[in-house]
């Protein structure tokens, strides 16, 4: 079979990675890049890290108002599509990228898989619900990571749709959270200048709209930081590079190290080293959950429900005390307890793939 697979950002690429090796084994990949995150450590950092093969097509967007992105990137895409004529559209997760390779694919009549579907957060402020939830409804094939995302599917009568396959996610965090030791990363801070990995460490990432757009909501996440017993690895999404940078100017927060992004291998290190993770990430707090890390989520909704039981995930408002006050709390770990698969996810995408050939 012939398949497109539409990347754009940095989750998709880890996903990307361990698909793309199975899928290439029996079948001739196109990958098309659409350029959404484009700096060298969002982007071809993961490529060359995780071994993925180089894009066939790099269509250089990003940037934009939502509809401006998504506009050009569909536009791009139908040419791709309508040169490639693919067996298969393959897209991951809830970005611009894969909304408007969905929208092309499925004018065109190019069946799509949609890998990591059912995922629902049900807040009509969150930008990647619209995403999610179009994609899956002009998809053939939706592939869900979790028992949640079929349970999902059913209320909106996709169920028939819909199979189980685990999540890529933990797939790569199997594969490669073990590669690097703490000793071998070298941070490369905010504003110049190296950093080791301290001894003790907690792990905080926090890029999302809702808590950036503003001062208020990371300066309160920062005076949290602050006042933990270790001091805190942030790296710093570019979207908020500025933002956080004046933040330091003004408070300090000498114990928080604000590093520039750092690499996949490096970030699931971290993750593995860390105390606790707080993080306003989707894939950050599933990775949480598989080094059976304690993690506090920034954030007003649940995305992935499973990470939420015996206190090893919760929910805080950007609100300083009630983040300490998370942190704080105990979690318990039941071992027999893995609702993300068994690290087999790839195998059983394509597989799937293979089966609902059209
Ligand atoms: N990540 C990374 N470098 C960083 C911060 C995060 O490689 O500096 C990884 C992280 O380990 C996780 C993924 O990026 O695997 C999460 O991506 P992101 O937070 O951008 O998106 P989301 O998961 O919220 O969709």
């Amino acid at each position: 079979m012939k398949i497109v697979t539409v990347v754009g950002a940095r989750p998709q690429f880890i996903k990307a990675a361990v698909v793309s090796h199975v899928l290439r084994e029996r079948h001739r990949e196109i990958l098309v890049h659409t350029g959404q995150h484009f700096d060298y450590n969002m982007s071809e950092q993961f490529f060359q890290e995780l071994d993925i093969p180089a894009a066939d097509y790099n269509l250089g967007i990003s940037g934009g108002t939502h509809a401006q992105m998504t506009g050009r990137m569909m536009i791009a895409l139908e040419e791709v599509l309508q040169k490639e004529l693919p067996d298969w559209l393959l897209i991951y997760g809830d970005t611009n990228s894969t909304l408007a390779a969905a929208l092309a694919a499925a004018k065109l009549h190019i069946p799509i898989c949609h890998a990591e579907a059912g995922a629902r957060v049900h807040s009509s402020t969150n930008p990647e619900e619209i995403n999610r939830i179009c994609t899956d409804h002009v998809s053939s094939l939706l592939l869900a990571s979790t028992a949640s995302g079929l349970e999902e599917m059913k209320k909106e009568g996709l169920a028939e749709k819909g199979k189980l396959v685990g999540d890529p996610m933990f797939d790569a965090f199997l594969l490669y959270s073990g590669r690097l030791q703490p000793g071998e990363i070298s941070l490369t801070l905010l504003g110049g200048g190296k950093a080791e990995v301290p001894e003790s460490f907690y792990y905080l990432t926090c890029h999302r709209e809702e808590n950036t757009n503003t001062d208020e909501p990371l300066q309160e996440i920062l005076r949290a930081m602050e006042q933990l017993d270790a001091p805190v690895i942030y790296p710093v999404h570019p979207r908020n590079k500025a933002r956080a940078l004046r933040l330091k100017e003004q408070e300090g927060f000498e114990r928080i190290l604000m590093t520039e992004p750092v690499g996949y291998l490096e970030s699931a290190c971290l993750v593995k080293h860390a105390k606790k993770i707080i993080t306003d990430s989707g894939g950050l707090q599933r990775e949480a959950f598989f080094a059976e890390k304690k993690c506090v989520t920034i954030l007003d909704f649940v995305v992935w429900p499973e990470t939420m039981v015996h206190g090893r995930n919760e929910l805080s408002a950007p609100r300083t005390e009630e983040i300490l006050k998370k942190l704080s709390n105990p979690q318990k770990i039941e071992k027999s307890y893995q609702p993300f698969g068994d690290g087999h996810a790839a195998e059983r995408i394509v597989a799937a793939l293979e089966e609902a050939r059209p």
